[in-house]
């Protein structure tokens, strides 16, 4: 069967992609190997409530998923956003605001303006520095730099001050400051992720698109330099002249014959996937009949350390966002901690004991998860690579792999920037841009790169 361009892969940075194709008219084919799409960001029922099996809030303020959504006519609405921020420390929760009062109040103001003055490019330079290098340009208040690096533990899910990435999280602060006037911008879509990827599914085949799935892509097919097409598992080839391979770093060299990717790019992806660079994180969810928070119902509470792991997180109380995630008269929270993949990654002992320790601090840091109706345990491995100084920008894939006609990579393991979801949507975005040749007009004053 013959295409004008496959999709692997029906996550984000994939059904995004491929709407923009089939919209313009293109002939696309979208193939992705499981039964749900969504990808990394799909959700699943547990117990009548509707816990994320990748992706929680979204961070777009309006550049990326929602213009897409409005562009192929899929209903995205953003719930309201989080009314507090709670920062526990000694042993309680404050209000964030409370730490960065006086001199840190004027060291944010001083990195806001600086900020907004930079321009979207200058961000690349601060690709191998942190946060806090950059902000000491414009203040030495330890409040300030307390201020966005427990927003970059909330969003980036980066561990220590030296990991969070200034570009990236640069970014997304100007992102949030440009659009929506706020430091930080993150929204729970009424309805679920579920929903939300089953309408652009159907937005998509409802613009001529053809969805296969399950359907296992097996080889990407290469023809003397150039897209021949895909095989599938089972052996049907689809043919095209172009493939965007939407597949995380660590599935994507299995999809190609040796030699076809370039040896640089191949190690630069190979380094990305090296599970020292992932970004991990345990936690629980939480049922009760009364809402697990620190202050407020629809709050945004982070920590740099729980009393006994020593670990940063964050706490959710999904129903303050969205009372339909659970069943009537019940709440559904999530609690959970970042680790170091460098030093954990695999030890069972040490993740075991940390589970054991994170519920003793969720008992002592919010008392009404005493009274759970259930609590869920999950271990995430495949968060993403982590947005570490000097694993973000161009040590990334690019979208075109100009080596091979046809190639394009996308997803939020490449070079795009933002935020989990929101990353994987601008590059989608800018993969479709890409085989079309031109900027799409509807998208011309979003920012890519
Ligand atoms: C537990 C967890 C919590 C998260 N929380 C958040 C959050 O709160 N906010 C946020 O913004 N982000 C969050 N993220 C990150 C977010 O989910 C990802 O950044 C985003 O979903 C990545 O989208 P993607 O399209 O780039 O990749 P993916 O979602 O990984 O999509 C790739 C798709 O390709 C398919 N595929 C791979 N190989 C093949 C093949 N050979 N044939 C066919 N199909 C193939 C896969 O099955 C998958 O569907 C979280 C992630 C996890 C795991």
């Amino acid at each position: 069967m013959r295409f004008d361009v496959v999709v692997v892969g029906a996550g984000t940075a994939g059904l995004v992609a491929g709407s923009i194709l089939a919209k313009a008219g293109r002939r696309v084919a979208l193939v992705e190997r499981h039964r749900y799409l969504g990808g990394r960001a799909m959700e699943h029922r547990f117990r009548g409530h509707q816990l994320g099996l990748g992706s929680h809030l979204a961070e777009d303020p309006g550049d990326s998923l929602t213009r897409v959504c409005e562009h192929v006519g899929v209903s995205l609405v953003h719930s309201e956003r989080s009314d507090s921020m709670p920062f526990w420390e000694n042993g309680g929760w404050r209000p964030i605001q409370e730490r960065y009062a006086g001199a840190g109040k004027a060291g944010v103001k001083r990195c806001i303006e600086a900020l907004l003055e930079t321009d979207w490019h200058d961000l690349e330079r601060w690709d191998h520095a942190s946060l806090r290098e950059w902000m000491a340009q414009y203040t030495s208040d330890e409040g300030a730099f307390l201020v966005w690096e427990a927003i970059s533990v909330l969003e980036q899910i980066t561990n220590h001050w030296w990991e969070h990435s200034a570009s990236e999280n640069l970014f997304a602060r100007k992102l949030a400051y440009t659009h929506r006037r706020t430091a930080g911008y993150s929204f729970w879509p009424m309805g679920g992720w579920e929903k939300l990827w089953g309408e652009m599914g159907d937005a998509f085949t409802g613009l001529g698109g053809e969805l296969r799935h399950p359907a296992a892509v097996e080889r990407i097919v290469v023809e003397d330099g150039r897209i021949a097409g895909v095989r599938l598992r089972g052996g049907e080839v689809l043919e095209a002249d172009q493939a965007i391979v939407s597949a995380p770093v660590w599935d994507l060299p299995r999809l190609f014959d040796d030699g076809v990717l370039p040896w640089d790019l191949l190690q630069r992806i190979r380094l990305l996937a090296n599970n020292r660079n992932r970004a991990c994180w345990l936690g629980y969810w939480i049922a009760a009949r009364e809402p697990v928070v620190a202050m407020t119902e629809r709050e945004m509470a982070s920590f740099f350390s729980t009393p006994r792991t020593g670990l940063p997180g964050f706490t959710l109380n999904f129903t303050g966002y969205d009372p339909g995630v659970s069943p009537p008269g019940e709440y559904l929270t999530c609690v959970g901690a970042a680790f170091d993949a460098t030093e954990h990654y695999g030890d069972r002992a040490w993740i075991d004991r940390q589970f054991h320790n994170l519920w003793l601090d969720i008992e002592e840091m919010l008392p009404a998860a005493r009274g759970a109706l259930w609590k869920k345990p999950h271990l995430v491995t495949s968060y993403g690579v982590i947005c570490r100084p000097g694993l973000v920008g161009a040590v990334r894939p690019d979208a075109r792999v100009r080596e091979v006609d046809g190639l394009w990579l996308t997803g939020d393991t490449t070079r795009a920037r933002g935020i989990g979801v929101d990353k994987a949507a601008r590059a989608g975005i800018t993969a479709a841009e890409g085989v079309l040749g031109q900027r799409v007009p509807f998208f011309a004053d979003t920012v890519r790169y």
